[in-house]
């Protein structure tokens, strides 16, 4: 099925669609260090790469509009090269960009978000969007409510950089991913110590997570662990998009 992408339409031929088009993709990602196998825009990659084929599933009733590449991560800080922003600008601009879309009468909205750290912001701009500016906005993670395919014997830490998220970019976008890989250096004090809080910048991830960035063992990364996790998260997502069309 065709899909419909911001940055390969016009506004005459986005406005021809406008009468079908029922819910506006919005990936969110970040700019942030993932090791030394992965590169920076590794979160923004995969956000828009999983867009653009939920949209292939769904064709004319949704369209994927540009990358949120910027994101959250304080955590994240130690390593050059990251950039964050503050909870309060992450959430100005998603409201910001839903309100603007419904505008347009694409009075729905779904943020696919494939970095952890953004939770705060994307929950209080969903919150803002709906009670303050009657948008009916959600937001779901890419790949985290589907079970975790062939991997077995997962390592305690995972989540950044690790085999689970280097598959899903194996799949998605792979000219992010190093060939050759090495395991994350572990921290185990994220885990043990007395004062752990939820919230991913609530840490440092240097000193509590991992010592060159990454999680897990990214060398058990593969393209059809990532197809699997993809495909299954896909078609439920696919069916999420219905749900929120049918929603009053
Ligand atoms: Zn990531």
């Amino acid at each position: 099925m065709a899909k419909l992408v911001m940055g390969e339409l016009t506004w005459p031929e986005l406005a021809a669609e406008l009468e079908h088009i029922k819910v506006a993709l919005v990936p969110v990602g970040s700019c942030e260090q993932h090791g030394p196998n992965t590169t920076f825009i590794t979160d923004a990659a995969r956000a828009s790469a999983y867009a653009e084929r939920l949209a292939e599933r769904c064709g004319n009733k949704v369209v994927v509009f540009p990358c949120v590449t910027y994101g959250l991560s304080l955590h994240h800080m130690d390593f050059p090269g990251t950039v964050t922003l503050r909870v309060e600008t992450m959430m100005n601009l998603l409201e910001d960009i839903g309100v603007s879309i419904a505008k347009h009468g694409i009075k729905k909205i779904l943020f696919l978000n494939a970095h952890g750290g953004n939770f705060p912001a994307l929950e209080g701009a969903v919150i803002n969007l709906k009670q303050l500016h009657g948008v009916d906005a959600y937001w779901s993670a890419v790949g985290s409510e589907i079970s975790l395919g062939g991997l077995t014997g997962l390592p305690k830490l995972i989540g950044h950089a690790c085999e689970v998220e280097t598959s899903s970019a194996l799949y998605l976008c792979p000219e992010v991913v190093r060939e050759e890989r090495v395991p994350g250096i572990l921290q185990d004090s994220m885990l043990t110590r007395d004062s752990f809080v939820k919230g991913g910048g609530a840490w440092s991830w240097k000193n509590d997570a991992s010592l060159n960035g990454a999680l897990g063992d990214a060398r058990k990364a593969t393209w059809e662990i990532g197809k699997e996790m993809t495909e299954a998260s896909l078609e439920y997502m696919e069916k999420i998009v219905d749900e929120i069309i049918a929603r009053p």
